[in-house]
């Protein structure tokens, strides 16, 4: 029955992450897969999820099934720390929120929404983007195309022309876009630009679907958000997917959520229904864990206040790195490089520029690892990796 099935090539993000642990040497850096370590190169766990954890273990109870559309608690937190709890938005009931089994879930949720209840099949992502936006909505019976947004000629936003190629595209075209710290590149819409945007879509009826995984990451949980918060403000219909697999750690644990914001506090309540069908169609309800400590943190005022400065701190981090990398390139390569770009981007990631020769160099001759694309992890570096990465850097960028 089976043996004629295509052999699956895996994920080349996982298959670098195997290579990386088979390498023996010592001085070795991993700056491929998109997780944020702590300045000892470890996951953390951070205190406020620790703290939620032990209450939880304490009041230990039964697990019994969550409602389809998840905990109504964690759905209320997660629509708040999206939008701010008193946006009018919020206040009207006019968002429909589920808990997702992490942002991958809540994309395909959406994805699926969009398609059963609005008839879409197209779809645009940014180019470059997050390679799995391109199988989560094929998945779900989508074309996908790319939409001009980095210019590599100037490591900017080429953001005449994504405006004009957004405004060619058929009305009911679903739009993805990154809130803030975008994967792979680093480089983020500013607010006059969102605000263009707003205008585009709403007179060209298309939908807005905003990939939000590293809220926090940028410039702060409020501020990483003012493009959702933008869009909402602009009156428009448009949906976000949220995870909290990296400013929470908790990747395992698949905690995210999808918010479809409505016309009316009607249309939500219709958006939450057809939400449930989805949900009942493929998995039938969430799982519990994840949603039970994020919602114990958010909840909590002394443990959200803890995350908050857990969250700085890690974010400050990554600055930092970004810093001693430009400094060390600067001191190895002077004026012959610009290295502005490590300063000008946001969140985990750096486009570098490099060519898939020079990472194939870096890491056969340094041990350095990063992704073809030459996506550097800023949060895989530490004090005591940056010389050897920035003397490797500086090496194939001489030859
Ligand atoms: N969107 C983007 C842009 C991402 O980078 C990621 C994670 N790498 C996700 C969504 C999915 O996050 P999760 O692991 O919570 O499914």
């Amino acid at each position: 029955l089976f043996s004629h099935l295509p052999r699956y090539g895996g994920d080349p993000i996982l298959a670098l992450m195997d290579a990386f642990s088979r390498d023996p040497r010592p001085d070795k850096v991993s700056l491929g897969i998109g997780l944020y370590f702590d300045e000892q190169g470890r996951l953390p766990v951070l205190s406020s999820v620790r703290q939620a954890q032990e209450a939880l273990l304490r009041n230990g109870g039964p697990a019994p099934y969550l409602p389809m559309e998840g905990s109504a608690s964690y759905r209320q937190a997660v629509q708040e720390l999206v939008f701010g709890a008193q946006h009018p938005a919020v206040l009207d009931g006019r968002i429909a929120t589920m808990q997702s089994v992490g942002g991958s879930g809540a994309l395909r949720a959406g994805a699926d929404l969009l398609r059963t209840q609005l008839g879409c099949t197209q779809v645009v992502v940014p180019d470059p983007t997050w390679d799995n936006h391109f199988a989560l909505f094929e998945g779900a019976g989508y074309q996908v195309g790319g939409y001009p947004y980095y210019d590599t000629a100037t490591a900017g936003i080429a953001f005449d022309a994504m405006r004009r190629f957004l405004a060619t595209l058929p009305a009911r075209t679903v739009v993805l876009l990154h809130a803030s710290c975008h994967n792979p590149t680093g480089m983020d819409l500013d607010a006059a630009q969102w605000r263009e945007l707003a205008g585009l879509f709403a007179e060209r009826n298309l939908i807005p679907f905003v990939d939000m995984a590293y809220q926090g990451f940028g410039d702060g949980a409020d501020e990483d958000a003012a493009s959702i918060r933008l869009l909402a403000d602009a009156g428009l219909e448009f949906l976000v997917a949220n995870s909290f697999s990296k400013n929470f750690s908790l990747y395992g644990e698949r905690a995210g959520g999808l918010s479809v914001v409505c016309r009316d506090a009607a249309a939500a309540e219709a958006v939450l229904g057809q939400l449930k069908v989805t949900v009942r169609r493929s998995y039938s309800t969430p799982p519990a864990h994840g949603a039970a400590l994020v919602g114990a943190v958010l909840q909590s005022p002394e443990l959200r206040a803890l995350w908050l400065q857990e969250l700085t701190t890690m974010r400050q981090r990554m600055r930092d790195m970004r810093q001693a990398l430009h400094a060390a390139l600067v001191a190895r390569c002077g004026q012959a490089h610009d290295f502005g770009y490590l300063l000008a981007q946001r969140g985990m990631f750096s486009y570098t520029g490099l060519s898939p020769d020079q990472v194939r160099r870096l890491r056969e001759r340094h041990a350095v690892y990063l992704v073809d694309t030459g996506r550097l992890c800023i949060s895989g570096l530490t004090s005591a990796a940056i010389d050897h990465v920035a003397d490797a850097i500086a090496a194939v960028l001489e030859t």
